[in-house]
């Protein structure tokens, strides 16, 4: 990735999959700029984004059009162009992340779709103008989008519309030879993965029944962004990449582990 620029968005902390994405890249030579929401979570931000040489560090919230606007227009001055975007961005109501799906208001719905879904298609035609020499893109998803998680709800249906975008702007994109691709990921602890109902008792039941027995790490996503925004997938667009110990396979926990 040496020589290679782009922008990470998501990082709230340490612990934000963002944030094992941005380490991995920067280990192998890009040059990253960071966007925080607010200025709380942007105190955390700055001192991560220095740690890996980064000094573009830009406020942005997706709720706000013009905040969008003015991190393209700060990377268009300050570089020219970008080879790749990372969208880790996902919000719902935590009162509606428990319970049934069927009770999700209007307001919620429509709020945790423009936030977790319609932002990667906005920031995605805006990272496309400015990729002239092609370029790759990485959305995050889950596997709530196509079987039902409990608790997980109104972000499963987010999810898949998200998981479609994906196709539609894989489509859209290719002939300008940028690539579209996603990362299903398993559960990770992380602010935005505690506010869903019960999240340690679905980690942990994920632990005990994936095929590798355990849960995936912020640095193993960070690997497979790196080979999905990288020239090692040149040939991969519309893809959703699992990144979860293989938990996506299982249909039914094995009988010796449901005896123990
Ligand atoms: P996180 O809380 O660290 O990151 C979520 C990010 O979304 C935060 O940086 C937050 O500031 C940002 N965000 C929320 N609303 C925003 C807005 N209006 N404008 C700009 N940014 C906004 O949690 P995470 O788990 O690292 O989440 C990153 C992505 O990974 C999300 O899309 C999430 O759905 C997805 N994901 C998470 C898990 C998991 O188990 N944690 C599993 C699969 C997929």
């Amino acid at each position: 990735m040496l020589g290679r620029r782009g922008l990470v968005m998501g990082v709230a902390n340490n612990h934000s999959i963002a944030w094992g994405i941005a380490k991995g890249l920067a280990a192998h030579g890009a040059q990253l700029a960071f966007t925080y929401q607010g200025e709380a979570l942007g105190k955390r931000v700055k001192p991560l984004a220095e740690s890996v040489g980064s000094s573009l560090v830009l406020p942005c919230d997706v709720e706000d059009l013009r905040s969008v606007d003015g991190v393209f227009d700060k990377l268009a001055e300050t570089w020219g162009g970008i080879d790749f975007l990372v969208h880790a961005i996902a919000f719902s109501d935590k009162n509606e992340l428990k319970g049934r799906y069927a009770d999700t208001t209007r307001e919620n719905f429509s709020r945790t779709m423009l936030i977790s879904c319609f932002s990667f298609t906005e920031l995605a035609k805006r990272a496309a103008a400015l990729m002239t020499h092609g370029g790759a893109m990485v959305t995050l998803t889950y596997g709530g989008s196509t079987r039902v998680m409990p608790n997980y709800n109104v972000m499963g249906v987010a999810k898949a519309a998200l998981e479609a975008s994906v196709r539609y702007l894989a489509a859209d994109f290719g002939p300008q030879g940028i690539r579209v691709n996603a990362i299903s990921a398993g559960p990770v602890r992380t602010l935005a993965g505690a506010g869903i109902a019960d999240a340690r008792l679905m980690f942990n039941y994920q632990q005990r029944h994936a095929p590798l027995r355990r849960t995936v790490s912020i640095e193993e996503v960070g690997g497979a962004a790196l080979y999905l925004l990288s020239d090692l997938s040149t040939g991969v667009t519309g893809d959703i990449h699992f990144v979860d110990s293989g938990y996506n396979i299982i249909s039914m926990p094995h009988p010796a582990a449901l005896k123990t």
